[in-house]
């Protein structure tokens, strides 16, 4: 396709117009792509090849009290019913006296790995005697993180076979996620591992698997306070601890466990500007620190009451990235009342107990189809062409009916019109 040719270096006019050229797309369509792009909008310096803006819509999680503070916190997510769950098991909490959370360390973890190493053990042995001069060579690469009270704080060296090391570099990032600063400094020690040993470096990056910035969420729910219907709390609060047990054993539950958790974590960690992708590959390895996938949250009943507990590793960033050049992150920043990343990781991680509170709670008792039902209908009158206007009676209708696919929906929508 030529018209793609140094596509990049087109401007986003031209760069629709070869859509419209190979007719990928049709008039109608380029000028939506074209309406959906404001005036100020940033996409073209952001990314490469841009041609337009694709919006998530962004919600408010209500009734949090975490470490005896109220929070209101944007939420950015696609899928109906994960701001209504969060509300939900944030209130359970909340009238239980809240979350209280705890941070271990805030460091950022990357690697220098070395490869086609002769003697491991002995090249080991020579690198520990420069431990100090490769810290000092990190913070040489990166003196402003000095100022601001951070910098190298260790360095570990592990075997991973016997032609493979890795040069493990812990650097406190103060507010910043740190990719970029830890990958100046890793490539700094990577240059001088290879000058001073003459030895071959295979790459230099940080790790996602950032297991030195822990933060742990904690609530103690009476029992009382989770009955439903005719099931007594202490048989809901049983039931949760059961299957917070089998997210433990199967990897098929595991999955589906913290799938639900991620939920709330990646909508707050889009709504905060940082990158989810980052915060989903370290939560998932973590996940699995043990060599079995598990689930993140442990609940369990002792003496009448539901005590729920998760840790998650969350290096996520206050400053830098995408943070400083999206408007709306600022504002989202303001609504969460923080001025600081370890605030923010308290909260992502009380959001995902929450999240995961509401799905365990509605599993074992009325299912989760109930609840998502009314949303899920919504989404649906929407994909088949409801308008604003008629999209609250077409989910009536669909309620009423005991067929809720896109063929029924279609049916009652042209009802509906006649
Ligand atoms: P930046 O490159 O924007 O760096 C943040 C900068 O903010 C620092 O270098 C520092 O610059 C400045 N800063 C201002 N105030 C502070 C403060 N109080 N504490 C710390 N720094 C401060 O972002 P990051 O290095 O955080 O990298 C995040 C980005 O990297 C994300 O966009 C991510 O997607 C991307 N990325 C992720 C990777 C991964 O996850 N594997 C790999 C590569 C990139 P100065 O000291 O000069 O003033």
């Amino acid at each position: 396709m030529s018209g793609f040719k140094k596509y990049y270096q087109k401007t986003w006019n031209e760069r629709l117009q070869v859509l419209e050229e190979k007719h990928l797309l049709n008039v109608n369509e380029i000028t939506y792509l074209r309406e959906l792009v404001s005036a100020n909008s940033l996409g073209d310096t952001v990314i490469e090849n841009f041609i337009t803006e694709y919006s998530l819509p962004e919600g408010l999680g209500l009734n949090y009290l975490i470490d005896g503070q109220e929070y209101v916190i944007p939420m950015v997510t696609e899928e109906p019913s994960v701001v209504a769950a969060s509300c939900h098991g944030a209130k359970i909490i909340k009238a239980a006296g809240g979350f209280k959370t705890k941070l271990v360390e805030r460091l950022m973890i990357g690697q220098v790995l070395l490869e086609n190493v002769v003697e491991a053990e002995k090249l080991i042995a020579k690198l520990e005697d420069y431990t100090a001069q490769m810290l000092k060579v990190a913070n040489d690469a990166h003196p402003s993180i000095l100022k601001r009270g951070g910098g190298a704080r260790w360095i570990r060296l592990r075997i991973l076979d016997h032609d493979l090391i890795s040069v493990d570099l812990a650097v406190d990032v103060k507010q910043a996620m740190g990719a970029n600063m830890l990958n100046t400094m890793l490539e700094a020690v990577a240059n001088f591992i290879q000058r001073k040993f003459n030895q071959d470096i295979l790459m230099s990056i940080l790790s996602n698997y950032a297991t030195s910035c822990l933060a742990t969420a904690q609530c103690e729910i009476p029992v009382d306070k989770l009955a439903k219907g005719n099931i007594s709390g202490l048989q809901v609060a049983k039931k949760i601890a059961q299957a917070s047990r089998v997210a433990q054993l199967d990897v098929y539950r595991a999955a589906t466990h913290n799938k639900g958790i991620m939920n709330g974590v990646d909508a707050v960690v889009l709504a905060s500007g940082n990158d989810w992708r980052a915060i989903e590959a370290g939560i998932h390895a973590y996940a699995a620190r043990d060599g079995q996938y598990r689930g993140l949250s442990n609940w369990k009943v002792e003496a009448d009451k539901l005590i729920g507990e998760m840790t998650l590793p969350l290096p996520l960033g206050f400053v830098g990235g995408s943070i400083g050049i999206v408007p709306l992150v600022k504002i989202n920043h303001k609504l969460l009342q923080i001025n600081n990343a370890e605030h923010l990781e308290r909260i992502v991680v009380c959001v995902g107990l929450a999240q995961n509170l509401a799905a365990l709670n509605a599993l074992v008792t009325e299912g989760i189809q109930k609840g998502h039902m009314h949303l899920q209908m919504k989404s649906l009158a929407v994909t088949v062409g409801a308008k604003l206007t008629e999209i609250n009676m077409l989910v009536n209708l669909l309620e009423k009916d005991k067929v809720r696919d896109s063929a029924n929906a279609k049916k009652l929508l042209e009802q509906l019109r006649k």
